[in-house]
């Protein structure tokens, strides 16, 4: 336990309250697991919990949440609370606090959630949630079709869980999430969006098999449920655009945007898919398709516009296969020269979850884009227009007028750098520039 954590807990302890760490960071610690952040629950009210403390956050005071900073680091304290009667299988309509652990423990989602420990009474664990972490399981606390009719949410949690601790989640647990999962159309896509985001950077990304199984990515990413069932038929291909989905995403690290590409990658293939007269399934036009497709799905599931560009330009080029080195620098200068590294990643993983077909020949591209790529940061050629050795305001002095021919003359001059990186030198340049304008002045 960190000491600030212990502090806390000792102060309240001190002034006669009782305090103990719970959920996530008691779960994380018994696994061996580093804990995301530690939080406390304890018998004293909000403004108790302010009064011993010099700096304090009211992160949530009308449920109970008080930010506590000690050196600098923030730890959650809640006071005991047990939730009212929920509305729209969200929210509860108000809190009650009390004074016994037990009743707040029975409102946490998970057996394996619902553990608090402290130094002076040890591991307080009434729903035998240390047995669940022993054995991996997931299960709620009391009846699962209750828990998850009070909010939605605990049944993507449940997965996500599964996926991040490669647990299984418990039969009956399971089957009310099967019987109620439409409701969590009622949940907002913002609290959607961070489990989805826990899934994918997880351990065990193919666990959103397990959403799609239990009825959940149908309410929230229904593309995904339309790929599951979408066979490819094609001599590359082993998998249904689905399973090739979670193939490719366990061949990347876990890492927000290039698990969320590698997601969106081949999303769709279902819409373009044409059958030719051997049977071979064909898929063109998937990738600009599956851009604009990217772009609307994380728009709708409210992800930040950096986000959102990132993943639609990377899935556009996904699948491009440049072997020329100028069709190579255009496809670099497309995605930028940093997008580079991921874009190798995002390629070797889509080729490793395809068939072995052609394997060593497709690989042989990847590693010739990145014998190009070490070129091209080495020699630090020009990939963007503000790299090149002439500027509009060289074209000006040389006569142009200012307007839209000066950038229609550098966008030329970018053209003929890209073709003959050789020509990115001023001289040359300016030379070129020269013929460029007699026309503008
Ligand atoms: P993480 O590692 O993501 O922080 P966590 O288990 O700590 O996982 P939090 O969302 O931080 O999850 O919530 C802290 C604790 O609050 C949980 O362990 C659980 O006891 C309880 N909790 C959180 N969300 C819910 C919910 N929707 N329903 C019931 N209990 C919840
Ligand atoms: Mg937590």
């Amino acid at each position: 336990m960190p000491k600030q954590v212990k502090k806390i807990i000792e102060t309240l302890e001190a002034n006669g309250h009782e305090a103990y760490a719970v959920g996530g960071c008691v779960r994380d610690t018994l696994l061996l697991r580093m804990p995301e952040d530690w939080d406390v629950t304890t018998s004293a009210k909000p403004e108790q919990v302010k009064a011993l403390f010099s700096h304090t956050i009211d992160t949530g005071i009308e449920h109970g949440t008080v930010t506590v900073m000690i050196d600098h680091v923030g730890c959650e304290v809640t006071t005991y609370r047990i939730d009212g009667e929920y509305e729209d299988a969200r929210h509860p309509k108000e809190v009650a606090f009390t004074s016994n652990l037990a009743e707040d423990l029975k409102r946490r989602d998970f057996t394996i959630n619902a553990m608090a420990y402290n130094e002076s009474t040890g591991l307080v664990d009434e729903f035998d949630g240390l047995e669940d972490l022993k054995r991996g399981i997931v299960r709620c606390v009391g009846d699962s079709e209750e828990r998850f009719t009070e909010d939605a949410l605990r049944m993507l949690r449940a997965v996500r869980f599964a996926a991040q601790l490669g647990f299984t989640i418990e039969e009956n647990t399971k089957e009310a999430i099967r019987k109620l999962a439409p409701a969590i159309a009622k949940v907002s896509v913002e609290r959607i969006a961070v489990e989805l985001v826990k899934i994918l950077t997880s351990d065990h990304p193919e666990e959103l098999r397990m959403a799609y199984e239990l009825g959940l990515t149908a309410v929230f990413l229904p593309e995904f449920d339309v790929a599951m069932k979408t066979e490819q038929h094609n001599i590359h291909h082993l998998y249904t655009v689905g399973e090739h989905t979670i193939e490719a995403m366990r061949h990347v690290r876990p890492e927000k945007n290039i698990r969320l590409i590698m997601l969106l990658h081949d999303l769709a293939k279902p819409v373009v898919k044409t059958t030719d007269e051997e049977g071979q399934g064909h898929f063109r036009g998937h990738t600009q398709g599956g851009a604009d497709m990217a772009r609307r799905i994380l728009r709708r599931l409210k992800f930040d516009n950096a986000t959102i560009e990132l993943v639609a330009k990377m899935v556009k080029h996904h699948d491009d296969r440049p072997e020329e080195p100028d069709a190579i620098r255009r496809m670099f200068s497309a995605i930028g020269l940093e997008n580079v590294p991921m874009m190798l990643e995002i390629k070797r993983a889509d080729l490793l979850a395809q068939s072995t077909y052609q394997r060593e020949s497709k690989f042989a591209i990847v590693d010739n884009l990145e014998a190009h790529y070490r070129e091209c940061v080495e020699k630090q050629i020009c990939l963007q227009k503000k790299d090149l050795s002439v500027n509009g305001s060289d074209l000006i002095a040389m006569g142009m007028k200012q307007g839209k021919e000066v950038g229609l003359v550098m966008e030329q001059l970018f053209e003929a750098v890209i073709e003959d990186p050789e020509m990115n030198q001023r001289e040359k340049l300016l030379a070129l520039a020269h013929k460029l304008i007699t026309p503008f002045i």
